[in-house]
């Protein structure tokens, strides 16, 4: 079974408001996307954003075989020429394949792909294969230089981790060189906003409850990004276990931390899209950590008994949706 919850942030879009609205969706990155965006060269931006949006997924995609990173997969060792955005993706996510030890790493496509997270054939890999399988994934290995990349024959990457959030931050600052003030852009589990709504007011972001339909709290942003990475978005299940898509690169297998989601609030999208994923896979003590030794985000972890931990700078910028009033909430402080 696979389940995909595109629109699991929830966006409250004010209604009313001065400046004309213009909407759209579109399917890409695997996911629905739905952009907003206020004022006059509305239009324009939106169809700027589409186009951009099919653009980058083509530099992109792990599966389609005339992209890019398909092309760096297929290379069996040797050198790959790549435009200028695939570098700077790969050079920003190996950045924080460094920086979170290991937790995240590029190089966990066969595992993803052995699980069958992107064939949608489903199975669990014997233990052998699986050691096979975390002997190959090492993001040390790969080398980056003047705007070509190699990797070991037998690797393969995976943007899957950063690529929406990379989406949204380039969006972003191309919808704002337009003139853009007032936007927001849901990538799937990405939401990136521009400025505040159009009286003023902060956007107002749902975080999904892992458990249900329904949205857990509600978070205060501007001009930010909002993330989430969670075992709920895609999984599926065999004897009566659930094994999802976000994997410990240690074990080639789906991470279990204790963590049932982990939303990340923070100006870059690529590095709050790389953070949801990596902070995931360390769990709740490693993660506050992590967030203590780094200023440049807050974070909402949610764990499997259902209690929810918010980094200090969260503190006043986020309510308890109707019906989660009674839920404790830790305030982890640096
Ligand atoms: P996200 O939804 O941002 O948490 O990213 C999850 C996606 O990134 C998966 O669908 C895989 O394609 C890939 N992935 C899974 N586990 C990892 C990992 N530990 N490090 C990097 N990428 C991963
Ligand atoms: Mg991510």
């Amino acid at each position: 079974m696979r389940k995909l919850f595109p629109l699991f942030l929830c966006i409250f879009l004010l209604t009313g408001c001065q400046p004309q609205a213009y909407s759209s969706q579109t399917f890409a990155m695997d996911t629905l996307m739905q952009f907003t965006i206020y004022g006059r060269n509305g239009q324009e931006a939106l169809a700027h954003a589409s186009a951009r949006i099919q653009a980058l997924e083509q530099l992109f995609s792990v599966t389609r075989t005339q992209s890019e990173t398909y092309a760096v997969n297929h290379a069996r060792g040797e050198w790959t020429a790549v435009s200028a955005e695939l570098y700077e993706l790969a050079a920003r996510t190996l950045d924080l394949c460094r920086e979170t030890g290991g937790a995240l790493d590029l190089t966990a496509y066969p595992a993803v792909r052995a699980w069958g997270f992107t064939t949608g054939e489903y199975q669990v890999p014997d233990g052998e294969t699986l050691k096979e399988l975390a002997a190959c994934i090492d993001y040390s290995r790969v080398e980056l230089e003047e705007n070509r990349i190699r990797l070991p024959d037998g690797m393969e990457l995976d943007f899957g981790a950063t690529a929406k959030g990379y989406a949204g931050e380039v969006l972003a600052r191309e919808l704002r060189e337009m003139g853009v003030e007032c936007a927001i852009l849901s990538l799937g589990g990405n939401v990136q906003t521009i400025g505040s709504r159009p009286t003023g007011d902060p956007w107002r972001v749902g975080v999904q409850d892992p458990e249900g339909e329904d949205y857990l709290l509600v978070l205060s942003v501007v001009d930010q990004a909002v993330v989430t990475s969670g075992g709920y978005q895609r999984f599926f299940e065999e004897n009566g276990l659930r094994y999802w898509h976000i994997m410990d690169p240690d074990t080639a297998a789906p991470a279990r931390s204790g963590l049932s989601s982990v939303t990340i609030v923070g100006d870059s999208g690529t590095l709050c899209d790389g953070l949801s994923t990596a902070l995931f896979v360390m769990g709740r003590e490693e993660a506050a950590a992590y967030w203590r030794a780094h200023p440049e985000f807050e974070a909402v972890l949610v764990s499997e008994d259902g209690s929810i931990a918010v980094t200090e700078g969260l503190e006043d910028r986020f309510v308890l949706n109707t019906g989660y009033e009674d839920r404790d909430v830790e305030v982890i402080r640096r």
